[in-house]
């Protein structure tokens, strides 16, 4: 899942000074999943802008909606009529969706009140953690199913470090070392052998951060990234 938080409102308010009307537009999926850009966090930002323009005396209408996901076009064409009732839209979704606003409506104002954070897991309702760079060559099939690239504070392919204490990482006493969970959870399955193989440097030519990336998937007649 893709972890978001809300902006916070004096952030909002700012990007949205120039505007009159603005549309508040949240996502049914990830963003209503981690507490921030759903029909819930939608009203009651709404709400919030609405009192504070109100007690700044300015006059500004603030309309609402949540389509299912704003990263597929297929959603946003609901929208297509409510746009036109507002100088902006206020996306409450990740970067992709702000960004598929952008792209799908040319002539289209749209901003972001949403910072997106990391691919993670929920542990409990309202804790993420990370759990995956989207490095694109996955290799946790090496390390027991738990990835050293986003867990392990210097992204080791062979580790530990050395600077782990009792089960910890030397960057704080509150982190689990990533390569002590890799060599418990070896141990248990039996696999330590596993980590004997010294793992070559990484080819982070797959990784996102050499570019954007489309991935095409088999479903379109062929498979591949481009
Ligand atoms: S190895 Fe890469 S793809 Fe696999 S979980 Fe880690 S960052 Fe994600
Ligand atoms: S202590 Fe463990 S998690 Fe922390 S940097 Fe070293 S190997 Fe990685």
């Amino acid at each position: 899942m893709i972890i978001v938080k809300q902006k916070p409102l004096e952030e909002i308010r700012k990007m949205s000074a120039d505007y009159r009307k603005i549309l508040i537009l949240g996502c049914g999926t990830c963003a209503t999943v981690c507490f921030a850009g759903g029909e819930r966090e939608v009203a009651i930002l709404a709400s919030s802008l609405r009192m504070a323009e109100k007690i700044d005396g300015k006059k500004k209408t603030v309309l609402e909606y949540t389509v299912k996901r704003q990263c597929d076009w297929e959603f946003l064409d609901e929208i297509s009529e409510k746009i036109k009732d507002a100088d902006v839209i206020l996306s409450l979704s990740c970067g992709v969706g702000v960004q598929a606003i952008a792209e799908r409506f040319p002539s289209c104002r749209v901003l972001p009140g949403i910072n997106t954070c990391f691919l993670g897991l929920t542990e409990e309702p309202g804790i993420w953690s990370e759990r995956c760079d989207a490095c694109g060559n996955c290799v946790v099939y090496e390390t027991g199913g738990i990835c050293p690239i986003t867990r392990c504070a210097k992204g080791l392919l062979n580790g530990p470090c050395g600077g782990s204490v009792e089960g910890k990482c030397e960057i704080s006493p509150e982190i689990p070392c990533a390569w002590q969970l890799i060599i418990d959870r070896l141990t248990a399955m039996g696999q330590l052998d596993k980590l004997e193989e010294i793992q070559p440097p990484k080819d982070w030519s797959t990784s996102h951060s050499g570019g954007p990336r489309t991935i095409v998937s088999s479903i379109q007649g062929e498979s591949g990234e481009k």
